[in-house]
């Protein structure tokens, strides 16, 4: 063990000894059976139901009026899936009624909101114990790389909390020193910061880095210009859909493995890769998942929609909550030995669905991987402007071969009708949003145009 790696146990034993206590529950919790592992979940979740029926108007007026109570659940688990789904809507319009009403947790209480890409952003509350656990399953993920507590950790990543969390002070700055941890705004990515963060990279090849895989791609293509190499332990993305074109890009860049996660702002960590790289293994610490189709679960292996109650955030209890991703869970076996099960996310969420005249909709993915083929695109984005044109907007890197653009205006004309048009257009720049997530694919026609 080195020294920064001593001195970084020591001070996160001394300043947050809580959070490292999360961290070896987690350590442990992760080697049990899928089974013990399922019946600690049923005793989290009563008690998530439990204190929501004592301290949160929203479910205790729910509860009420659906004729539920917690004991249910303690002699019947099965009733669970009887509770109603909550929507983001719902979290929308309800915000104050789902705040902890127990005194004793107001004065950890902090604000947030989730950045708000498919439409309005939702505002949320989080505790210190839910801090905590968040804090611990990130550098739980980042011990699946082989990385332990004080090795570098370079975040190329943005602000979502607000108020003052872009502002640090100097002991929050000395202690980020101390435990080797670094940040690049990926909301404002320029060659001046992409050169600055590149050059702290270049002195820490036992670095793990996180970022969303559209700015990790893009960091990668600007290393790989600048033509010095950067090695690194480990990248971590999160955010948006990591396809292999992705992953071994990064992963030829930067000499390391890729491992793909998956959470949301408002539910915290769902999912992480393990060394494997097959599929992710759910966060059953921090979140029940559910696998619903038509409102029913359906057995692993199966497709549907994911409902999330998280555990760890009792100050805004989220209960079977809609995050409007889907995929499929495939239970435990990672030859890994770990006892939390395996979860596939489908990746629906940053590519639209193209409207047409007369084949209903068609899913956008099946151009995204024709794009990059074409030739050197640092970046792109395909937009349904209206039924009868595509727009593909490109950030070129190099050479383009035009010539094969014909490719791409058959393949459209196939999946969505003789009468699509193709346009490509050469941009500087594409609009990013607020939490990073590049959106591959956009339709921007209404289905009241139908
Ligand atoms: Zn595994």
């Amino acid at each position: 063990m080195s020294i920064r790696q001593m001195a970084a146990g020591a001070l996160y034993a001394v300043t947050r000894s809580s959070m490292m206590s999360c961290l070896e529950e987690l350590d442990q919790l992760q080697w049990l059976s899928e089974d013990e592992l399922t019946a600690r979940q049923q005793r989290w979740l009563g008690r998530v139901l439990e204190y929501a029926n004592t301290y949160v108007p929203y479910y205790r007026d729910l509860f009420i009026e659906i004729g539920f109570h917690p004991n249910d659940f303690v002699t019947q688990p099965d009733c669970f899936t009887d509770l109603p789904l909550l929507t983001k809507d719902a979290v929308r319009q309800n915000h104050d009624r789902l705040v902890t009403t127990e005194p004793a947790r107001q004065d950890s209480l902090i604000k947030a909101k989730t950045g708000g890409t498919t439409g309005e952003p939702i505002w949320f509350v989080q505790d210190r114990v839910y801090d905590d656990y968040r804090v611990a399953h990130n550098f739980f993920q980042m011990e699946w790389s082989g990385w332990r507590l004080g090795q570098p950790e370079g975040r190329l990543w943005g602000h979502v909390l607000t108020g003052d969390a872009g502002k640090k002070s100097i002991v929050t700055r000395l202690k980020e020193r101390l435990v080797g941890r670094f940040h690049s705004n990926a909301f404002h990515m320029t060659p001046e910061s992409m050169e600055q963060f590149a050059a702290q990279l270049e002195k820490r090849p036992d670095a793990v880095v996180w970022s969303y895989v559209s700015t990790m791609y893009r960091f990668a293509q600007f290393v790989q210009e600048r033509g010095r190499p950067i090695r690194l332990h480990a990248v971590y993305t999160a955010a948006e859909p990591l396809y292999e074109y992705h992953r071994e890009f990064i992963a030829g860049v930067f000499d390391c493995p890729v491992f793909n996660s998956y959470s949301s702002v408002e539910t915290g960590d769902i999912a992480c890769e393990c060394d494997r790289h097959d599929g992710l293994h759910i966060m059953m610490r921090n979140c029940y998942l559910e696998v619903l189709r038509d409102g029913r679960p359906v057995p692993d292996g199966q497709e549907g929609e994911f409902v999330i109650t998280n555990l760890t955030n009792l100050a805004f209890p989220l209960i079977r909550y809609q995050i409007e991703d889907g995929g499929v869970r495939r239970g435990a076996g990672c030859p890994c030995g770990r006892g939390l099960p395996v979860l596939e996310v489908a990746e629906g969420r940053v590519i639209d669905f193209f409207k047409t005249r007369d084949r209903g909709r068609v899913w956008g993915a099946f151009l995204v991987p024709m794009i990059p083929t074409l030739g050197q695109i640092k970046q792109y984005q395909i937009v349904q402007t209206s039924l009868d044109q595509i727009v593909i907007r490109i950030v070129r890197g190099g050479f383009v071969d035009e010539a094969r653009f014909s490719e791409i205006q058959r393949a459209c004309a196939v999946a969505l009708g003789e009468n699509v048009q193709v346009a490509f257009e050469y941009v500087d720049r594409l609009p990013s949003t607020p939490t990073g997530k590049h959106r591959y694919v956009v339709s921007e026609v209404e289905p009241d145009h139908l």
